[in-house]
């Protein structure tokens, strides 16, 4: 079944050259540098992964990609593809002592991928954090008996992170005989697809089932992955019967986590959940003066009030601009005044340009790997009409063009149907997390060539 016939070969190998273009190099070798192009015909493509776990991966993040590319290197046309795994899979694998693999173990940064600045110290308390922070605190100081797990979720740069390493660095500094292990999901996932390779579950079982406090920044990964989701519930439950501590953290609550099982939230139930708010004005002015201190920068409370104001959501975007300014500052050996910040994030503003529809258009196309005449077109194939509508949405959101301007850049579609568009695309906003990511990670391309 492995076998690829030549003709398959060459073009599996301009494919994956395109892709490489298209994905970061590491997204490249973990997902598609072991699939293979076993046949096609004119729908279909039949491709090869390794195992089940990376089928699964790449049908539910790299689909659109993969068969846009298809499409694009079998002549245009947009290739439907079946994903097939070798019959291997992950529970023979276990059953049966497998060789090893000469390949190299999961690059584990773990404890080392500690921030020593993200301790409690440097961590400022507000009405938004409050209970979040108490709650890290008291794990911190108890681990395993406190709150268990402690689950803490929030829109992302508001300080999740932060507190989980807070606990490890309190924890590490109390007690040198606490185990402590701190990972983001991604990297448990990771771990878990080389143990899918290597075989060796009894490694990857007691890398976990030996610590004392294990902490899982990003939880919400898990919506990707059954299986992954499977193992991290036994590895819970080791822990948890041991009362060892758990604490996690989401950019949503456990029930909104796509796919997640009864069983999972149910668990993270069991502890504490709780919840980090964007920081109000008075909480932004705090954090702004304990930044500027840290960053030995001199800033009057005038200069303070006015980013407050201008601060938008998150505490990481709060930093970003005091980075800015303390950059321009030292370039231009200006004094940090209320006239200077006005000047520096004035500018942006001030320079803003209008955001178009063919920008929009150029990185909707890109992103999904279609032409612009295929948005155009009256096809109705799902890789051709969700780029269309979210570029639709995209225009509702980011231009002032009317209902009728869009359906004009469309290909001449009626108002109403991109009232549709824009209709579908923000409820499927509200329930696919990977659509959800898709739009925030087009909106952050457009905006940052308006910035
Ligand atoms: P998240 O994990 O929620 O996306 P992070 O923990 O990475 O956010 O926080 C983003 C940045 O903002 C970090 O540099 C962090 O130190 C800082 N930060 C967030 N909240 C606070 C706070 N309450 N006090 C001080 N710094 C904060
Ligand atoms: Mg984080």
């Amino acid at each position: 079944m492995s076998d690829q016939p030549d003709n398959e070969k060459q073009i599996w190998a301009h494919v994956q050259k395109k892709i490489k273009e298209k994905v970061t190099s590491q997204q490249f070798t973990t997902w598609f540098e072991s699939l293979k192009l076993i046949k096609f015909n004119v729908d279909d493509a039949y491709i090869l992964a390794p195992n089940s776990f990376c089928s699964e991966w790449i049908e539910n993040n790299y689909i659109d990609v993969l068969s846009s590319t298809l499409g694009e290197v079998t002549n245009a046309r947009y290739k439907k593809v079946k994903l097939l795994t070798e019959s291997i899979d992950v529970e023979e694998k276990e059953s049966t002592p497998s060789v090893q693999s000469n390949e190299p173990l999961p690059k584990e940064k773990n404890r080392s991928n500690i921030n020593k600045n993200y301790s409690f110290d440097n961590f400022l308390v507000g009405p938004c954090n409050r209970l979040a922070h108490a709650a890290a605190l008291a794990v911190s100081t108890s681990p395993g008996t406190a709150y268990n797990p402690l689950f803490i979720h929030g829109p992302v740069g508001l300080g999740k992170t932060h507190l989980l390493q807070s606990i490890c660095l309190a924890l590490q500094k109390r007690s040198g005989v606490q185990k402590v292990l701190y990972m983001p999901c991604e990297s448990f996932v990771n771990h878990y697809i080389s143990t899918i390779k290597t075989g060796d579950w009894n490694r990857f079982r007691n890398k976990y089932r030996e610590i004392d406090t294990l902490l899982i920044d990003d939880v919400h990964f898990l919506a990707n992955s059954q299986s992954t989701r499977e193992e991290f519930f036994h590895t819970f439950n080791a822990l948890y019967t041991c009362q060892k501590q758990i604490v996690l953290s989401s950019d949503c609550p456990p029930e909104e986590i796509p796919a997640i099982e009864e069983r999972l939230i149910s668990r993270f139930r069991w502890g504490l959940i709780t919840r980090i708010d964007p920081p109000g004005f008075e909480t932004s002015v705090a954090i702004i003066q304990k930044k500027t201190v840290l960053m030995n920068m001199e800033i009057s409370y005038d200069v303070a009030r006015y980013l407050a104001e201008h601060a938008t959501s998150s505490v990481r975007e709060i930093e970003g601009t005091l980075t800015n300014i303390n950059k321009y500052a030292m370039i231009s050996e200006n004094k940090i005044d209320l006239d200077f910040v006005k000047q520096v994030i004035g500018k942006p503003t001030k320079h803003k340009s209008y955001i178009g529809i063919e920008e929009i258009l150029g990185i909707v196309t890109k992103h999904f790997g279609v032409q612009l005449s295929q948005l155009h077109s009256k096809r109705k194939l799902k890789s051709i009409t969700l780029p269309r509508q979210v570029a639709m949405h995209l225009a509702r959101k980011l231009t002032n063009l009317s209902l009728e301007e869009i359906g004009g850049f469309m290909g001449g579609r009626d108002h109403t149907t991109v009232m549709h568009a824009d209709e579908k695309i923000k409820n499927l906003r509200k329930q696919d997390r990977n659509i959800s990511a898709t739009l925030r990670k087009l909106e952050a391309t457009i905006n940052k060539q308006h910035k």
